[in-house]
């Protein structure tokens, strides 16, 4: 049993941030005490400055806290994570890193810097390593990253299949419309509809996929050698972002292996019992039609990637489908794995 600490959340009015808020709420390890925000809400009681979007009531300690302006120093808590608006979470982070605090962080500014680890607990627990590589910036603290919500689900459905050594991914994703936070798309764009764009995503998908699934090498990583094409969409969904992908391999292996392998696959925060780890992080469905984002997204607290439909590919060696919940697993539950375990390795003393 570890003692409790507490932690704050930067940006914690937005979207990401109510996600956050819930997600944190009677959280073993962590005690939310400390909510930031921009000059605009700062000062105000949280439930005065947000605009309570998700589903159930906003936690009632939390309601009660004053909303404080996002500077580093004696009010904040050592361990913050970040769900700021990017146009201002690059220099926010920084700052904060820089006075010794541990930002966790979902925005995108600092996921491709050569010494910030954008973690998948499951998949490169060891790309924590280059936290060390962060002191040479002089910083008393640290940054660390969680990848795109598509990204996480592609990522997860590929890990049982990285020991065989992954060469070409083609991957087309159906992205639910909670990815594009609030408002977001319009509904006389999305209903009955399919938007064959997503702003700067397939981008993102194709060199964080890389970084994840790469090795670590001292002070940055060495991505993975595998060529990777995306195609990313806006569906109709409300949450979960369903991804199908075609996969080349460098082994033989039998569809059977590979079944095998997706049906045991377990890994550090499974063995570790982190309390956000889902028993299985991978959870093979075998029924035809499966998995779908409505019935299949919310697994095991939303945390599990939900994968099915593996076979033979016809022109690259094998195809399949994952989903993830794109706001949980996505964003603020893989920000909560991040941190729970860096807690378990020590890296927050
Ligand atoms: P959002 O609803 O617009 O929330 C933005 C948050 O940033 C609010 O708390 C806002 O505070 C705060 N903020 C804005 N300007 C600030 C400033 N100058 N100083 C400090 N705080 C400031 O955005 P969101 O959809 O939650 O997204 C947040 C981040 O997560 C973005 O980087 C986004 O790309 C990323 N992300 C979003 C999703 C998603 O599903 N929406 C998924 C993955 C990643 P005020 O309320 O005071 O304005």
């Amino acid at each position: 049993m570890k003692k409790k600490i507490e932690v704050g959340v930067l940006g914690a009015t937005g979207m990401v941030g109510q996600s956050f808020v819930k997600f944190l709420e009677g959280h073993p390890w962590f005690e939310l005490t400390w909510v930031g925000a921009s000059d605009r809400s700062a000062g105000k009681k949280y439930a005065e400055a947000t605009s309570w979007r998700l589903d159930g009531s906003m936690p009632e300690r939390i309601a009660g806290l004053t909303v404080t302006d996002c500077k580093p120093g004696k009010s904040a808590p050592k361990l913050v994570f970040s769900a700021m608006d990017a146009s201002v979470a690059t220099e926010i982070e920084r700052e904060f890193a820089q006075a010794g605090h541990f930002v966790v962080s979902n925005s995108k500014n600092h996921r491709m810097e050569e010494d910030v680890p954008l973690l998948v607990p499951e998949i490169n627990p060891d790309h924590l390593r280059l936290l060390a590589a962060q002191k040479k910036r002089g910083w008393k603290g640290a940054i660390a990253t969680n990848p795109n919500c598509s990204t996480v689900a592609l990522t997860m459905g590929l890990a049982p299949m990285k020991p065989f050594g992954i060469e070409k991914i083609i991957a087309t994703t159906m992205q639910a419309i909670s990815g594009a936070g609030y408002p977001g798309v319009p509904s006389m764009d999305i209903m009955g509809n399919v938007i064959p764009f997503i702003g700067g995503e397939e981008g993102k998908m194709e060199i964080e996929t890389q970084k994840i699934m790469g090795e670590f090498a001292g002070d940055h990583i060495e991505p993975l050698p595998a060529k990777m094409s995306a195609h990313c969409n806006r569906v109709p969904v409300v949450d979960g972002h369903m991804v199908t992908v075609s996969v080349a391999l460098r082994e033989k292996v039998t569809l059977k292996d590979l079944l095998h392998a997706y049906e045991t696959y377990t890994s550090v925060p499974q063995k570790k019992k982190l309390p956000s780890a889902p028993g299985k992080p991978v959870l093979y469905m075998h029924e035809e039609n499966r998995p779908q984002p409505r019935r299949d997204a919310g697994r095991e607290n939303g945390m599990s990637v939900t994968v099915g439909r593996l076979r033979h590919c016809p022109v690259l060696d094998y195809k399949f489908v994952c989903l993830s919940h794109n706001t949980i697993r996505g964003a603020a539950g893989a920000a909560v794995l991040n941190a729970e375990l860096m807690y378990s390795d020590g890296l927050l003393d």
